[in-house]
């Protein structure tokens, strides 16, 4: 039994359910004695037809007269055996009188010991036939029993008839009753199929609603879609809360639902003539419009949606700026040949776009997204097995130190050389391979490849491996990262496992719980990307990194832009605060690499020190740093080597 069966029933409805217990309980208790009474008279007056005492009282009186009329004819001719055999009737007829209830309950006290009297008289006259004086005396001891029987046998008659009447009158009012209960077992049933069917009415709506906005759900939403008239101008709106997740973290979730119900009353405000607006997705809403105009009413919709949402809304902690990313596809009448589903889908497209660009604001369906959707697939599809037919493998960047600029370690890159296609880039294969879910295997792939290949350098140097969301999910990421540094003899300390702020956000739980997993193990975890996220500083507080690797964004505009600039110098800062080591990534310039290296950044990375390097290249690498004095530039040494390389 689950939870949610063991909860008790609003009172209301524990109420109604006990009074039609109660109800249905008494009307069956109504009919069960109903027909056992009915059962009960309708077997009387079957005993009533078959078998009636009075007619016994009245074949006794029949009897008694053919007896006195034979005494009264007897005679020498006549002989006595008739006579027997009158008399023995008329015995007989006297003891089943006798036997059992007596037809009329007067026949007991008197007349019966008189009938009984002169059958043992009679029985005596008869031993003295054939005699005249006999035979009348006979007649006279009969004679004074007729009119008292007679009388007794009509009032019995009497008695029976108003018995049968009285218990017909019972029967007539017990069907009487069961007519009642019927009638109000035919209203009651009415009253529970209405009652019925109100709380399936309101089952239905409480099903087709979101309960936080009111607004229509997914379920409705879908309904409505696959009816929609699809002969005339349509246009959807798809509207989804950025970094909703984060909001909900940071400020609770009462904030998160402040936000939703908010969002809910703008659409309502902003599109009242949308034939439908739904939230379809925890924090993704749709409005529909309809008819002539569809396309510009849901444009002007969205101009109105975004000046309101450029309105901050209170929390706790202050005012908070909720920025949302709208994506629209409207149909023209001509287009009736998309189904409801394709029209959701190329809406999602123009979302998805909007999103993934990163820029919110409203972005119109392309066909162009749809041919990029189905690449998108297509590479999907063809990811899965790219590893056993060997089109991937690793490339290694170094990680340098910036005063010294020795290699300190690699970052390992993971490579997909399509056949058809050519290299694709991680950053197209990745996203695709963690929503696949691709990407648990070949990240262990990539994890046990990075250390065997480490384990073969000949050098104290760290691996570090990039490590997205959905592997930190995997409890078994641990036990085989463990398995994996003991199968090759890497020491721990040599593994870096790099995470990006999103691990965090997707499935913070579990994901701290493997990180802190690892960190027992020994490895070192650093944080990449940083300040590309949305909450950088807060997950700074939540998990003890060992390393922060500044973007490359900020790196690359460090010259020209003072924000840039002013953000190194305050990540830097921060990071010796908090004795973390930092990686200043994309350092294509001696400008760049002076540049983070006066603000204190300790470790570079980028192609002024090397691109990444497929494996025998790494070796190569290594084996000339070694080779070199102590004395001289690395950074020469390097720029001398990226030369040899270029040539
Ligand atoms: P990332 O971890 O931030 O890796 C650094 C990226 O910056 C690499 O791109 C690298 O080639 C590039 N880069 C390095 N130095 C420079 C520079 O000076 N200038 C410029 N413009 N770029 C530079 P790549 O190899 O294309 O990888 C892109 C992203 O793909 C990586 O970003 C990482 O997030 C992801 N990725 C790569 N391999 C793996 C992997 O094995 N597993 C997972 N989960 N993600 C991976
Ligand atoms: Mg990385
Ligand atoms: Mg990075």
């Amino acid at each position: 039994m689950t939870a949610l069966a063991r909860l008790p029933l609003p009172s209301r409805f524990a109420r109604v359910r006990f009074g039609l217990l109660t109800v249905t309980a008494l009307l069956a208790a109504g009919v069960l004695i109903a027909s056992v009474l009915a059962a009960g008279y309708l077997n009387r007056i079957d005993e009533a037809s078959r078998y009636n005492r009075t007619f016994d009282a009245g074949q006794t009186l029949a009897e008694l007269l053919r007896l006195q009329i034979a005494f009264a004819t007897a005679n020498e001719a006549t002989g006595i055996d008739g006579l027997r055999l009158r008399a023995d009737i008329f015995k007989n007829r006297v003891s089943l009188l006798g036997s059992g209830t007596f037809p009329h309950p007067e026949m007991k006290g008197e007349l019966y010991p008189r009938l009984v009297e002169a059958e043992r008289q009679i029985t005596t006259l008869l031993g003295e036939m054939p005699s005249d004086a006999a035979a009348a005396k006979a007649v006279a001891v009969l004679e004074p029993l007729v009119q008292p029987l007679a009388r007794m046998t009509s009032r019995s008659h009497a008695m029976a008839g108003d018995n049968v009447a009285q218990t017909q009158t019972r029967l007539r009012n017990i069907f009487g009753a069961l007519t009642g209960v019927t009638l109000i077992l035919l209203l009651f049933g009415a009253a529970l199929i209405a009652f019925v069917l109100r709380q399936n009415n309101r089952l239905d709506r409480t099903l087709r609603t979101d309960s936080l906005t009111g607004l229509a759900n997914r379920l409705a939403f879908g309904t409505y879609l696959e009816r929609q008239r699809i002969d005339r101008s349509r246009s959807m709106i798809l509207v989804d809360v950025a970094n909703f997740k984060a909001l909900n973290d940071l400020h609770g979730h009462d904030f998160g639902d402040k936000v939703l119900r908010g969002i809910a009353d703008c659409l309502s405000a902003a599109a009242p003539d949308a034939s439908l607006i739904a939230r379809i997705g925890g924090d993704e809403f749709a409005v529909l419009f309809e008819g002539v105009y569809a396309r510009q009413r849901s444009l002007a919709a969205c101009a109105r949606i975004e000046e309101d949402m450029s309105r901050p809304v209170m929390a706790d902690c202050g005012h908070i700026h909720v920025s949302v990313t709208i994506g629209f596809r409207a149909l023209k009448a001509s287009d009736a040949a998309h189904t409801a589903e394709m029209f959701l889908k190329e809406a999602d497209l123009a979302l998805h776009e909007g999103k993934s660009a990163g820029r919110g604001g409203v972005t119109e369906f392309r066909p162009a997204m749809m041919q990029a959707f189905l690449d998108r697939r297509r590479l999907q599809s063809e990811l899965r097995g790219s590893a056993e037919r060997g089109e991937t493998y690793l490339e290694f960047q170094p990680v340098v130190d910036l005063r010294t600029h020795r290699t300190l370690g690699f970052e390992a890159l993971l490579r997909w050389e399509h056949p058809e296609l050519g290299l694709i880039s991680p950053a197209t294969f990745i996203p695709l391979a963690e929503e696949s879910g691709l990407i648990q295997d070949m990240g262990r792939w990539v994890l046990s490849r990075a250390i065997e290949e480490a384990a073969s350098w000949n050098a104290d140097i760290f691996v570090a491996v990039n490590v997205s969301a959905r592997q930190l999910a995997d409890r078994g990421l641990v036990a085989f990262i463990a398995q994996a540094l003991a199968a090759h003899r890497l020491p721990s300390e040599r593994l870096e496992i790099e995470i990006t702020e999103t691990a965090l956000v997707d499935n913070d739980g579990v994901a701290i719980e493997t990180l802190q997993g690892l960190r027992a193990l020994g490895c070192r975890i650093a944080l990449d990307d940083f300040g590309t996220g949305y909450a950088s500083l807060s997950y700074l507080q939540r998990f003890p990194f060992d390393k922060l690797k500044i973007d490359r964004s900020f790196v690359e505009g460090c010259r020209i832009d003072k924000n840039s600039s002013a953000i190194i110098a305050a990540v830097c800062d921060l990071a010796s605060r908090l004795r973390l080591g930092i990686v200043a990534e994309g350092i294509e310039t001696a400008e760049h690499r002076d540049f983070v290296a006066q603000a204190g950044c300790g470790l570079g990375q980028g192609y002024l020190f090397d691109r990444p390097l497929p494996v025998a290249r790494v070796l190569e690498r290594l084996a000339r740093e070694a080779s070199q004095p102590a004395g001289l530039s690395p950074t020469i040494a390097n720029e001398a080597f990226r030369a040899e390389c270029v040539a």
